[in-house]
């Protein structure tokens, strides 16, 4: 499945439910706001050595529920804001690239303005 496709799909999800009145841009970013907090709900309290453990006794299929309410929000937030997701994931990613080249990022969490003055 393709942005455009799950575009589609969200839309008319929401057009079959007569939900776009309450679709606006500010209610859906708070939407995806609340299902980020589910998503960490999740993990929260949880070590990072648990994660596996959390993950095989029923967390994947939670996890992978709110990550779908997220990614849901988060398209329906750049329809509703005509915002060409593919689009602006695609430009960020370029820009990622020329902010992290791969010479000098390898291997580190360095944020980009610490590699700057790095040598190759
Ligand atoms: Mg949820």
């Amino acid at each position: 499945m393709d942005f455009e496709q799950l575009r589609y799909q969200v839309a008319a999800f929401a057009q079959d439910r007569d939900w776009d009145q309450f679709h606006s841009v500010r209610n859906l970013i708070l939407a995806l706001v609340g299902e980020v907090g589910e998503l960490a709900e999740i993990v929260q309290w949880t070590s990072d050595d648990k994660i596996d453990e959390l993950l095989k006794s029923g967390g994947r299929e939670r996890l992978a529920q709110e990550l779908a309410d997220v990614l849901i929000y988060l398209v329906r937030v750049a329809d509703k804001s005509q915002v060409d997701l593919a689009k602006a994931v695609s430009d960020k990613l370029a820009e990622n690239d020329a902010k992290y080249p791969k010479d000098k990022a390898r291997g580190n969490a360095k944020k980009y303005t610490e590699l700057r003055d790095e040598a190759p």
